[in-house]
Parts: structure tokens; sequence; C-alpha cells
């Protein structure tokens, strides 16, 4: 076997955390480069987990994904008046962002995981990429892996005519400790994906770990997303525009969405939503938004390059698999370089078509799952279509 390549990785999140984990435990000398200059920041969010993106705890590590998981054993739908109209035996598993983040981190060696490293520029050649930070140092590697997110300024490099899409709709989120829930409402959300549909979207609440990881229920935080239309131009830019003026592109972080529209929300929701969901939204002292974009691209190996994760394709939120598909571009990058005996470009050459073929369909159902939910209004509780899932419906 040769010996196995030196390897970057941009981007020291969920996807390239994985990446560098599984490469390294194959014999790569890996490096992460995260821009943060801290470790990255408690975002508190929840996500849906699929087998991929607890797959490392399972099969490489001592952690026990019990211990960061959430198993709900029931999906349902209220109406909007608080009646559950629709409930279906399932097992969902959720976790919060921070949570999975940390448990990763915890395995890579500290002195590789390179805070306050953004890589400003990168070039290949024959031999190897160059990787130069913004600090002006500059880094030798045989391979790079971009997990740079939704904004990669590696994709914009690599494929500068793959653009974001705007999906119509921005998911509004909100968190809450169950303990501040009225008794009745907790009862309600404490054991269920709970869904409700709305004149425009829908709005779903799960169960998620505390921000110091408690799983018990009653001391977990209640975990709201909902999908609301604004019209790209004035309604967006409005929206966008954070407390200080700023108009932000992706995301309002918490606290900084104007008042007017944390009251605009809370009353949409007292007028459309179940009430115990609508407490949630109340209850939350700083909701906050993310724009909902995707992206699609044509290509994710250049030479001894490769993009991974929402690098590569960014998906809407709806099949809660985003995490889970950078995982799967990891794993494979894993896989595909140890049949390749640590060639980077015959690795990546033949990574590739299977990693666009998954990111592919992922994209275009999700798509469909999201034009069905907010403008087609054609979801119907139940639809086995609709399930959650990385390689399709409950998959
Ligand atoms: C509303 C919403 C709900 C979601 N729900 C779920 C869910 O339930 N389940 C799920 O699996 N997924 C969910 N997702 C998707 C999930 O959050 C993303 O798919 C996932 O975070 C992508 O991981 P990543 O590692 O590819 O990128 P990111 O998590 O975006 O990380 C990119 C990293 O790269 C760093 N970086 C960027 N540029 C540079 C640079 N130049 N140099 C160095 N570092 C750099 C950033 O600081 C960041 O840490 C949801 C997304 C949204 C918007």
């Amino acid at each position: 076997m040769n010996a196995m390549p030196r390897v970057g990785v941009v981007g020291g999140s969920i996807g390239g955390l994985t990446a560098a984990l599984v490469l390294h435990d194959l014999g790569c000398e890996v490096d992460v480069f995260e821009r943060s200059g801290t470790a990255l920041e408690a975002r508190g969010a929840g996500i849906g987990l699929h087998p991929m993106t607890t797959r490392y705890f399972d099969e490489s590590s001592e952690l026990d994904t019990t211990l960061v998981e959430i198993e709900l054993p029931w999906l349902q739908f209220l109406s909007g008046s608080g009646e559950r109209i629709y409930q279906e035996r399932m097992s969902y598993r959720f976790s919060s962002w921070n949570t999975i983040y940390r448990g990763l981190v915890r395995c890579f060696d500290e002195r590789r995981y390179r805070l306050g490293s953004e890589v400003a520029d990168f070039g290949q050649d024959d031999r190897g990429v160059t990787v130069g930070l913004k600090d002006g140092s500059t880094h030798t590697l045989d391979m790079l892996v971009c997990a740079d997110g939704i904004s990669s300024g590696a994709r914009a490099k690599l494929l500068p005519r793959a653009e974001a899409r705007y999906a119509g709709y921005v998911a509004w989120r909100a968190t809450v400790p169950e303990s501040e829930l009225a008794p009745a409402s907790f009862e309600m959300l404490r054991d269920a994906i709970t869904y409700c549909l709305l004149p425009s979207g829908h709005v779903l609440v799960y169960p998620i770990p505390s921000l110091d990881g408690d799983l018990e229920p009653g001391r977990r935080l209640a975990n709201l997303v909902w999908y609301h239309n604004y019209d790209e131009g004035d309604a967006l830019d409005d929206l966008m525009t954070d407390r200080s003026g700023r108009r932000q592109a992706l995301s309002l972080p918490p606290g900084t969405v104007r008042a007017e529209h944390v009251a605009w929300a809370r009353e949409f929701a007292d007028a459309h939503m179940a009430p115990p969901i609508a407490e949630v939204l109340h209850r939350s002292p700083d909701p906050f938004v993310q724009v909902i974009y995707d992206i699609d691209v044509p290509r994710m190996a250049f030479g001894r390059i490769a993009l991974i994760g929402d690098a590569a394709f960014a998906v809407r939120p709806h099949a809660a698999a985003g995490t889970a598909k950078a995982c799967a571009d990891a794993w494979a990058l894993r896989d595909a370089l140890r049949d390749a005996n640590g060639d980077p470009v015959a690795a990546l050459a033949g990574w590739e078509p299977r990693q666009l073929a998954l990111g592919r369909q992922l994209l275009e159902r999700t798509r469909d799952m999201g034009d069905r939910s907010q403008f087609h209004r054609s979801w119907v509780p139940g639809d086995p279509s609709l399930r959650l899932g990385l390689y399709g419906p409950g998959r």
C-alpha cells in the first residue's frame, strides 16, 4: 500500500470533522483549518439524526450515541386549534448541532484542529496542493477536502457559476426549556415530532438536548422550525435587515431579528399555530432566522481537491439530512482513498459519481417537499413521501 496522503480540511464543522476523523483513522496526516477563532459557537438548534451522522460515534469511538440523542416514538400533526389530527408510530432520532459537534471535536487531536485559520486561497499541481491562510502562512499537502459550508469560498473558486438559489422562504427557529412550557403543552409535545400545517407552509417542533446535554424529559429544550414564505426583494430585505441596520444574507442569529418582526411572528403564531406550538415561539426569548437556499453543483472532485457537505450540494432541510449527507461524503472519501491505495487523484475520480448522484437525489427530493409545503399546499399528514431520510423517504 502507498503511504496515505497528507490531507487538509477546510472547515471544522460536522462535515469537516467527520472527514478529518475517518481519514486520520485510515492513516492520513490531517489538519483542519477552521476560520472561527473559538470552538464553534453553541448554536443550540436541533437536528434530525440519521445513522450516517452518528456513524463515527457508533463505529469508531467510545461514545455511546444514546447519550447524545433523543429517540421519539411518535409523529403527529396538530390542527391550528390544537387537536391531534394524525398520529403514527415512528422512530426518529434528534439531537442538537452543538451536542454532535462537541462529541466529534473531542475525538480529534486538538493540536491539529486549527482554530482561527481562515483559508484565503489554494492551488494545486501534479505534486500537491498549496493552501494559503489569511494570516499569510502556507501549507503544502497532498489532498484538500473543502467542507466550508453553504457560502463555500472553495466552491466559488472552483465552480464560479454554481449559484445559491433562494427557495422563496425562510426558517424561523426558536428553542425554549421544556420546563417553561405549560404542563398541557409539554405533555402534547414531549414524545413526538409534531407538525402543524399553515396557510403558507408548516411548522414543526421536537425536543432536543439542553445546552449542557441533558436528555431527561422536562429538562430538554423544545425546538421549533417554522418555514414561512417571503418574496425576494423588499419583504426579504426588510426581514433580513438586523437590529444594527445591516442586511444579512444567510441568517439572523439569536438577538438580532428586529423587534417588529418578532412581534409579527408571535401574532402569526397565535392566529395560525396549534397553541402548544405557538407557546414555544412566545416563550423563546430570541427567535432567529435562516434563509433557505439550495445549491446544485456539476462536480465535486477537482484533481486533488474535493467539495463535500454543504460546500457541494446545499439542500433544503425538509429531509433533515444535511449533516448526514456531509458525513456520507466523508465516509465515501475514506473508502475511495483506501481502495485507491492512498492515491488522491484516483480516489477522487472514483468517489465523485456516487456522491453527485446522492446529492442530486436529495436536492430534488427536498425541493419537491419544500415546494409542496410552501407553494402548492399539497402536504397531507401521513404521506410517506414526506418522511425524513438521506437515501429516500424513511431511509
Ligand atoms: C433551518 C435548517 C434546519 C436544518 N436541520 C437539519 C437537520 O435536522 N438535520 C441535518 O442533518 N441537517 C440539518 N440542516 C443542515 C445542516 O445544518 C447542514 O447541512 C450542515 O451544517 C452542513 O455541514 P458542513 O460541515 O458541510 O458545513 P457547515 O456546518 O456550514 O460548516 C462550514 C464550516 O466551514 C468554516 N469555514 C467557512 N469558510 C472557511 C474558510 N475560508 N476557512 C476556514 N474555515 C471556513 C465555517 O466557519 C464553518 O465552521 C439544517 C439547516 C437549516 C438551515
